[in-house]
Formats: structure tokens, sequence, C-alpha cells
């Protein structure tokens, strides 16, 4: 092949294109140093990537009327607005001592946003992965990671623990992606669905008080942290719960212990299922980390609570709220055949309750960042 004019490959776009992602089990688990196992989702923004001649960056979506273009050397953090996450990229480039040029960054998503579906990191995702191959910078899987991290992070400012942007890259068609958010180790695991399905209930309830009480677990589990000894909750595990619980005279902080060391148990167990092609032992251990965030952690809403109900009332082997909690998405894992009868209890339900109609759609495994034909 003939080498492509310098001219020519200046002005040449690249696609790129990176899912959202729903996490299967694990949930207030990575800020402990614990386990989580999300899968990636078939939604996904789609970055157009190009070099211009000036040096500024310039983002638009075409999901919004405003858009940015902002000279690369005027960059900094705290950016407001949707286009931080795509300007806050080539910061994140140059902050490391890479060079880049002018760019122009054209995005399109089909993720829900605010659902818990991390919008936010099939974005950024998108972004990087598409700076990566059009400037050519060979960044390693780790290098990759640090810098969509620090997207949201240190440009955005956005305290995201680094699943969101770990599903997005690594995922795989059919796996799920177990991740240890200590070490950021991850482990293709086989999630093969048969003659199952993943329906995704988007309750499109938004709690105002989410980000304290997020900020009241967090802050407890650090206090538990303290007077347990330990180096983060993960280090705790099922056997060691008791003895542990007995250390500590506030119920709340029990009630917050409880939830991770079983919450962290649940993943591995669901690990375990999903290598041994086990699915039937997927759906209960599902449900009980439903009635963990329930009951002790204490971060459902009454809409999540009738999703999750209902679906198991329409034949779910289980149901759970993901993501952080008070709103956002309910999963079932329940039989293809039952899907559209849960689909219309769920609506019934809702209407009957007086919420907000809900959204529902079925998802599979699917693969992580990747580039595509523009
Ligand atoms: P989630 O990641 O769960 O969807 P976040 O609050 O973390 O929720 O991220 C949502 C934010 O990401 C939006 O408020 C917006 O700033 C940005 N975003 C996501 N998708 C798009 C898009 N298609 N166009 C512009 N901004 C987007
Ligand atoms: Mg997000």
């Amino acid at each position: 092949m003939s080498p492509v004019p310098l001219e020519e490959s200046i002005f040449m776009a690249v696609h790129w294109r990176a899912p959202g992602r729903v996490n299967l089990i694990g949930e207030h688990t990575d800020y402990n140093d614990g386990f989580v196992l999300p899968f990636a989702l078939e939604m996904g923004c789609t970055a157009t990537v190009e070099i211009r001649p000036d040096a500024a960056v310039e983002a638009r979506s075409a999901q919004r009327d405003d858009g940015a273009s902002v000279a690369l050397d005027d960059l900094a953090p705290g950016t407001a607005g949707w286009t931080g996450y795509a300007l806050g990229a080539a910061w994140a480039l140059r902050q490391r001592g890479h060079e880049v040029p002018g760019l122009t960054i054209l995005l399109d998503s089909d993720v829900p946003v605010g659902a818990g579906l991390s919008s936010s990191a099939a974005l950024v995702c998108s972004v990087t992965t598409a700076l990566d191959d059009l400037l050519d910078l060979h960044l390693s899987p780790d290098e990759l990671l640090a810098v969509s991290r620090s997207v949201e992070n240190d440009f955005v400012g956005a305290p995201t623990g680094g699943m969101d942007q770990l599903a997005a890259l690594r995922c795989t068609a059919g796996s799920a992606l177990f991740c240890d958010m200590r070490s950021l180790a991850t482990e293709q695991v086989p999630f093969s669905l048969g003659d199952h399905t993943i329906l995704v209930v988007d309750t499109r309830a938004e709690h105002s008080h989410a980000d304290g009480e997020y900020r009241r677990r967090r802050e407890g589990c650090e206090e538990a942290v303290r007077r347990l000894g330990v180096q983060a909750l993960r280090d705790i595990d099922l056997d060691g719960l008791d003895a542990a619980l007995a250390q500590l005279d506030d119920e709340e902080l029990r009630r917050y212990v409880r939830h991770v060391v079983t919450e962290d148990d649940r993943v591995l167990k669901t690990v375990q299922a999903l290598h041994a092609s086990d699915l039937a032992a997927v759906g209960p251990l599902l449900s009980a980390s439903h009635a963990s965030m329930r009951d002790d952690f204490r971060i459902t809403a009454p809409e999540v609570d009738l999703a999750a109900d209902t679906l198991e009332a329409s034949g779910a082997d289980g149901a759970r709220m993901t993501g952080g909690g008070f709103g956002g998405c309910v999963i079932g894992l329940l039989p293809a055949d039952r899907v559209a009868g849960a689909e219309t209890a769920v609506r019934n339900a809702f209407a009957a309750a007086g919420f907000g109609e809900p959204a529902t759609f079925t998802v599979l495994p699917s693969r992580g960042a990747h580039r595509v034909d523009g």
C-alpha cells in the first residue's frame, strides 16, 4: 500500500466507538478496594476526531445544541458543562507529555444520560481511544485507562472509581469483566445467556439527595475501616464478618460493612458460577445483592424496589438495582420468553403507583472500545 500523502493524512478523521455498561453485580465495592463485574452494552458513543490546522480543540455532540472551541493552551480543569468530557482528553494527554495538535471532536451517543449506564465513560473512552489511534500514541492498556480516568476525575472533577472506564475500554463480546478495584487487574469471564436475557428497566427516577447520601456511605466505610484497623473493607472476608461486626457499636456502620463484605463475596460467587456455566446460580445472587442494597446499604428507592419486585414476580431468576443508587436502572435475568410479559408488568406497576413511565430494553454483553469505519 502506498503511504497516504501528508496533507491528506493530517485531515483524515478516525471513528471510535466505546460502549456504556451495566454492572452485573458489585455495588459500592469499588471504593472499598473490592470487586465489580460489569459488561458492555451495544449502546455506545462514537467519536469522530480529526486534526485541524489551528491550535484549538473543538467539541460538538449530536445530542447537544451547544459546543466549545478552546485554544490548547487554555485547556484547564473545571471546564463547566458536557464539553469537559471531550476537551479533557486533549488536556490529559498533554499533561502526560504527549504532543496534541488542534482537533475537532464530534460525538454521537445512544447511551441514556445519567441513568447509571455510564454515558460519560463511553464518551470519554471513545475520544481517548480515537486520539490514541489518530496521533499514533500506542498507549498501553494501563495508560489508556489512566488518561481516561484523569479526564473524569481531574478535568471534569467527577470522583468515579475506574470501573466505568475499565468496562468501556476492555470488555469483550460475550463476557463480563471481573475487575479487582485494588490492583485494577481484569479478567474476561464468559457470560453466555443461552435462553435467558438481561432486561434493563431505566426507572428514570432521580433523587436529589443522591450526592449527599453517596458521600455519607463513602465516609461511613472510611470510618469503619479506621475503627476496624484494616486497609480497606475488601480485607474482611465472609468468615471474618461476624468478628468485624462485633467490633462496631454503630448500627449504621455495621450495616455498611455487612453490605460491602457480602457484596464482594457475591461477586466472587457470580464469577465462579459463570465460569461453571451455572447461570441458575446467578439469579439468587442478584436478588440477594438487591436486598443488601435495600436493607443494609439503604441506597434503593421506591421506583427501583418496585421494578425489582415486579421483575421477580414476572418470572425473573433474579433482579437488582445497578449503579450508584437512589434511582437509575434495574436489571433482571429472565427466560427470553418472559421478557414481553415482564415489560408490560413493570409498566403497569409503575402506572398504578403513580410513577413516571420507565424505559425497558434488553442487553447483550458486547465489546469494548473499537474502531469503526467512517
Ligand atoms: P452517566 O455516566 O451515568 O450517564 P454522568 O453524570 O456520569 O452519568 O455523565 C453524564 C454526563 O456525560 C452528561 O451530563 C454530559 O455532560 C455527558 N454526556 C454523556 N453523553 C453525552 C452526549 N451524547 N453528548 C454530550 N454530553 C454527553
Ligand atoms: Mg458517568
